[in-house]
């Protein structure tokens, strides 16, 4: 899971609710998704799901 944006390297921590990933697991911002990848992942050409959000429990 990376930890940052792939476009603009906003940190997405893993219960950030902003994290969007591909079929491939590229990651982006929810913004840099809806304004600059119009929902279309620039490395693999697929479509945007939100990152499931992890909570941290020690
Ligand atoms: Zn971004
Ligand atoms: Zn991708």
């Amino acid at each position: 899971m990376r930890p940052v944006c792939e476009h603009c390297t906003k940190a997405l921590l893993p219960d950030s609710g902003e994290a969007m990933i591909c079929a491939y697991e590229c990651t982006f911002c929810s913004s840099c998704v809806e304004t600059i990848l119009k929902n279309k992942c620039p490395n693999c050409g697929g479509t945007f799901e939100k990152r499931p959000i992890k909570t941290i429990t020690s």
